[in-house]
């Protein structure tokens, strides 16, 4: 138990599990090896800096490797340690599951607030970390996959990826042992906005079934639905831009580590984000009025709202507060297992991590597939594709000529129809289908089961009746 009589973030994962496994058919035996983290290597380790040594301490979990590679981000914070790395494991096993990545779970953390650093001290330390984990398989392109986390992006990947190749100088796929690289290092475009934007993703779907609106008690489409994100982080960001400026979503609040901003009427969410950047905080940002206990703003009325900083900050002291009708948790374990029945008993609709945050690896596997094969997405069809739209078209235009029916295709058609799908375009288009494909199997069960009471619980039961599945197969 944590200090305020709540469960740890791992208990609390285990908590979701069993609620999911009491109304499956699984054995003991499995359910338990499904449930442990199989193993979590501890390294402490030095660097030389500022004249002096300083001791780092870093994790690396492996939840489970009912397939090969295990995939999950590595985070820099100070918050970091066992408990929470093994948590955040897990839920990548069943992350990976749901959304049918070939990837088994497991997660990574260092100590250290990346703040306290400049760059060149942040590679230093970033770099021997990487060496400590490449030795031992624990970053590799075939066994161990990192991607980015919370206080961690492309640049640490870039250097990653460097220092596996470095010491694996013949390994052809060596691109393929992290993702979220920049593009110029193997990385894949759409990465970075890949978690937020999957969050739109999921939230359109969700706005595609009118009986799981009308459980939260919800009408209409995303436009005009008041948000409140917490987080303007990576995750945050991307979602609340793309939920505002293309589904016409209104951020009515924004909560971040000094404090939140509220504006009833709505915030430019990319005026926020500069300000950030520009100021470290939202305090004195015009978009909104300044609330310095920003967590109250998680208590606002509002339709939609989007935890997408860190775990455990809806618990058992403000579950009975929180007003919104819909959550849907962009961040991992955001809601601890105690609010979460308070907030089930009172009819919210929780939209869970494990699909909800899902963007991220399913981007991720699409990099670590485009490494494998040493080619951008759409490099060989593209221009192909043209050529056939073209002769469509040419068509069209010819009998409309040669008939003299008096046709011509608006030239906004052409130029759309013309274009060949790039890079992005299929890596959102895999996205948007991974997320569509996902949520209608977790609605199904939901809406067809009277023991499958919510969405989480649907998820968890897809999750691990895959690998269960998968431990079957292999005579385990
Ligand atoms: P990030 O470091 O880019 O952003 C986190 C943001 O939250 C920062 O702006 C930070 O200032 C803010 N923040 C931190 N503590 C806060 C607090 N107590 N109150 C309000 N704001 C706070 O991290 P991220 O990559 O956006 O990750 C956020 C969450 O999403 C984490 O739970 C992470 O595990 C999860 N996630 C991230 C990815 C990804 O691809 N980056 C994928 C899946 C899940």
């Amino acid at each position: 138990m944590a200090a305020n009589g709540e469960p740890s973030f791992r208990q609390s994962v285990d908590l979701m599990f069993n609620r999911a496994v009491a109304v499956m058919d699984l054995s003991p035996g499995l359910e338990e090896k499904i449930r442990v983290c199989n193993s979590t290597y501890t390294v402490r380790f030095g660097v030389r800096l500022r004249g002096g040594i300083h001791t780092f301490t870093g994790y690396r979990s492996v939840h489970s490797e009912h397939m090969e590679p295990v995939k999950g981000g590595i985070r820099y914070a100070m918050s970091v340690n066992q408990d929470e790395v093994e948590a955040l494991a897990a839920l990548m096993t069943y992350k990976c599951a749901l959304v049918e990545t070939p990837f088994g779970g497991s997660k990574g953390g260092l100590r250290i607030d990346p703040r306290e650093w400049d760059e060149f001290e942040l590679e230093m330390i970033t770099r021997r970390f990487a060496y400590e984990l490449i030795k031992r398989d624990l970053i590799s392109p075939a066994q161990n996959v990192p991607a980015p986390d919370m206080g961690t992006g492309e640049r640490e990947m870039a250097w990653i990826v460097d220092q596996y190749q470095r010491m694996n100088t013949t390994d052809i796929n060596g691109a393929a042992c992290v993702t979220g690289k920049p593009i110029n290092s193997g990385g894949i475009a759409g990465r970075v906005e890949a978690t937020g934007r999957g969050v739109q993703f999921a939230l359109r779907e969700f706005f595609r079934h009118p009986h799981d609106m009308a459980r939260a008690g919800l009408k209409g489409t995303i436009d005009g639905k008041r948000v409140i994100v917490q987080g303007l982080g990576n995750v945050g960001y991307h979602a609340a831009e793309f939920l505002s400026a293309e589904d016409g979503a209104r951020i009515v609040g924004i909560i971040e580590r000094d404090g939140a901003l509220h504006n009833p009427n709505g915030m430019n969410v990319q005026a926020v984000r500069d300000w950030l950047i520009h100021h470290g905080g939202v305090k004195g940002c015009p978009e909104g009025t300044y609330v310095a206990d920003g967590a109250l703003l998680l208590e606002e009325a509002c339709d939609i709202l989007i935890p997408a900083a860190m775990e455990g900050v809806i618990h058992l002291g403000n579950a009975a507060r929180i007003k919104a009708p819909l959550i849907i948790e962009a961040a991992n374990g955001p809601i601890t297992a105690g609010a979460d029945d308070i907030l089930r008993t009172r009819g919210a609709v929780i939209i869970p991590d494990l699909f909800a945050n899902a963007g991220g690896v399913t981007v991720s596997y699409f990099e670590w597939v485009k490494n494998l094969s040493h080619i951008r997405f759409g490099r060989m069809e593209r221009r192909q594709e043209e050529a056939r739209h073209q002769l469509l078209v040419d068509e069209l235009e010819r009998l409309s000529s040669d008939k003299g029916l008096g046709w011509s295709l608006s030239p906004d058609f052409k130029s759309r129809y013309l274009r060949g799908a790039d890079e992005l375009e299929l890596v959102r288009s895999g996205l948007d289908d991974t997320m569509r494909g996902a949520y209608q199997s977790i609605s199904q069960l939901w809406n067809g089961r009277q023991d499958v009471t919510d969405l989480r619980m649907a998820a968890y039961i897809v999750a691990i009746d895959r690998v269960a599945k998968s431990y079957r197969s292999k005579g385990l």
